[in-house]
């Protein structure tokens, strides 16, 4: 028996009934596997028809019948032999076999029966099927038996349930949060970023609204790392495949890599020499040919910027910054939004200093971090601290080394006063690392970028400093890239804000709604004057009534509004709506607002705590 908590338990059995259900309903259906998963379980099938929302009702209905039957959930032990007649029997043949198949020698077989239904299973359930107290079904999808592509697509039923009706209204309603927050559809309803097929899949194209808020948090971190001693740098998007082969990232990892681009000629002159695809493969991994490769990692180019000058142990540590734009070759299938792609700008920093400054630098990172996600809102987070498997010995660099590192890493998390959690075995073979957790507003967790101690390139590149001594030293790496990239970690914050943002972020931050027409040269007044200060604000010249002035500003999440009516505009005075920041609202002199409103700005203000509840 494989180990279960009562909660799963709970959702296999429930996928049992959903089988029973689909049986009785789709005899001719041939079932594959039913786990339970994080969140439920699911079943998947194979059947010709396609189940849609209203098939889903219809099985559900009948699951509710199982359940009333109150059946038994009965364990039956047999023999290879008698799995295989009884597997015959219940012409569940397709799948069932290669599964028992599955099943190691050294395991007793079982089967489980409820009702009329029987399942190869190793179990456990629970006893009865009236246990099962409150249950939804949720989705169908695709998916591969045996998750290979090469095997037939079968319908994945995913259904989730819980000892409770409270307890399941409770997950559908954070589901539904869920949903509504999605920065695939707020991208899309707020004009964030687009995703074309023409341009490619996993390539984001920013779109003015999407690319204000990358600017602006850029411009923040950017003006943070001046302040930590940074130094900014640009490198370009390609690189000489012998950099990476220095580096190590081509051959080893050319799978998740866009190929190598060649010289031009190149491939004509092979042709004519009668050389193959598979040739001109072989020639670039092996190095016999050059080419070119999209930049899969910065630290390569960064590395350059440093060796392209001597360095005294005074310079160190040495910060090099660039929002680096890589490519990596990622799955079609894994590709998701802007929170997996094929083309993204890291928040890339690489470090270059001396053994003893790492428990420093490693301070510095986590500090910034800590800076940023106050910041944003996003106080809960932990810290994952990646350390070296003792038992192995595929790590570089000696023993003592790596003890100082981790000793540096664990030292600087405790500073940070949050929740950090330590994981042998979890470090590159090239050094110890961190990396961040974040907690969204309804409570989700979002894994972001990492900072990761790194004894191997400046080995492989050969950099080094003059110490004091006179002597040539090699200096320690460290690559940080915190909030991983600005794709993904815009993404989270999409969501986290539910596409609601700080007025520091918003892309339009002041609408202004004249009331009548003949208002609107007043409005552009008011419009020109916080223009003069960089706020990002539009007047609402169209001709429409107020109500549907102000519910477009609800629908387009802009935090602030000024209603421009004609005793308003006689006494010199707007009216300020905020659905950001409340503090601000009341009647006042555009001058007034103004000043206000850049300090809101300045200080980075979040948006009050949530009253209305994001459905738009
Ligand atoms: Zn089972
Ligand atoms: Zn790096």
């Amino acid at each position: 028996m494989k180990e279960m908590s009562p909660l799963e338990e709970l959702r296999h059995s429930c996928s049992h009934v959903l089988a029973t259900a689909i049986l009785r309903l789709y005899p001719e259906t041939q079932l594959d596997i039913g786990p339970p998963t994080d969140n439920g379980f699911y079943y998947d099938i194979d059947l010709d028809k396609k189940l849609d929302a209203d098939d889903l009702e219809a099985i559900e209905a009948e699951m509710k019948k199982v359940i009333k039957e109150n059946q038994r959930f009965t364990r039956i032990e047999c023999s290879r032999a008698e799995a295989i007649e009884k597997i015959h029997a219940s012409g569940q043949t397709t799948y069932k076999l290669g599964r028992l198949d599955d099943v190691p020698n050294s395991e007793q077989v079982s089967f489980y029966q409820n009702g009329e239904f029987i399942d190869l299973c190793a179990g456990p359930h629970v006893g009865y099927t009236k246990k099962i107290k409150a249950f939804k079904l949720l989705s169908i999808a695709g998916a591969y038996h045996r998750g290979d592509e090469n095997n037939k697509q079968l319908q994945r039923v995913y259904g989730t349930a819980f000892p409770s009706k409270d307890e399941l209204n409770e997950y559908m309603t954070r589901l539904e949060e869920a949903r509504a927050r999605d920065h695939r559809k707020l991208g899309k309803d707020l004009k964030l970023f687009h995703i074309d097929e023409a341009v490619g899949a996993g390539l984001t194209l920013w779109t003015p609204n999407g690319a204000v808020i990358r600017q602006e948090l850029q411009n923040f971190i950017s003006e943070e790392l001046r302040m930590a001693d940074y130094d900014q740098v640009f490198t370009p998007h390609i690189g000489k495949l012998g950099l990476y082969r220095t580096s190590g990232h081509f051959p080893y990892y050319k799978e998740s890599q866009f190929p190598p681009i060649v010289e031009p000629g190149t491939v004509e002159r092979l042709a004519q020499e009668g050389c193959s695809c598979g040739d001109l493969s072989n020639q670039l991994d092996s190095g016999e040919i050059d080419g070119y490769l999209l930049k899969p990692m910065n630290c390569p180019m960064h590395i350059k910027v440093f060796d392209s000058q001597p360095h005294s142990y005074r310079d160190l540590p040495v910060r090099l910054a660039e929002f680096g734009t890589v490519y990596r070759w990622e799955q079609s299938g894994e590709l998701n939004g802007m929170t997996r792609v094929r083309g993204f700008t890291q928040d890339d920093a690489h470090l270059f200093c001396t053994e003893d400054q790492i428990g420093q630098e490693i301070k510095g990172c986590l500090d910034l971090v800590k800076l940023v996600f106050t910041t944003l809102g996003m106080s809960e987070y932990r810290v994952r601290i990646g350390l070296r498997d003792p038992d192995s010995t595929k790590y570089v660099g000696d023993a003592a080394m790596w003890d100082k590192a981790e000793d540096a890493l664990r030292e600087a998390a405790q500073t940070l006063g949050v929740d950090y959690i330590e994981e042998p075995g979890e470090a590159a073979f090239y050094g110890p690392k961190i990396d961040f957790v974040v907690k969204d507003v309804i409570g989700r967790e979002w894994q972001l970028g990492t900072v990761q101690v790194d004894y191997n390139l400046p080995e492989r590149f050969d950099l080094n400093y003059i110490g004091a001594d006179n002597e040539k030293h090699r200096p320690v790496m460290i690559h940080r890239a915190p909030f991983g990239s600005m794709e993904r970690f815009c993404g989270v914050l999409i969501e986290h804000f539910a596409g609601s943002f700080p007025t520091w972020l918003a892309p339009e931050q002041v609408r202004i709604l004249p009331m009548n027409d003949d208002l609107v040269p007043q409005a552009r007044e008011i419009e020109k004057l916080l223009k003069t200060a960089k706020i990002r604000v539009t007047v609402d010249a169209i001709a429409d009534k107020l109500g549907a002035k102000i519910r477009k500003c609800h629908i387009d999440k802009v935090p602030h509004f000024l209603v421009l009516g004609r005793k308003e505009a006689e006494d010199g005075l707007v009216k300020v709506n905020s659905r950001a920041n409340k503090a601000l609202e009341g009647l006042k002199t555009p001058a007034e607002f103004m000043g206000e409103l850049l300090q809101n700005i300045a200080d980075k203000t979040l948006p009050d705590p949530k009253e209305e509840t994001p459905t738009a």
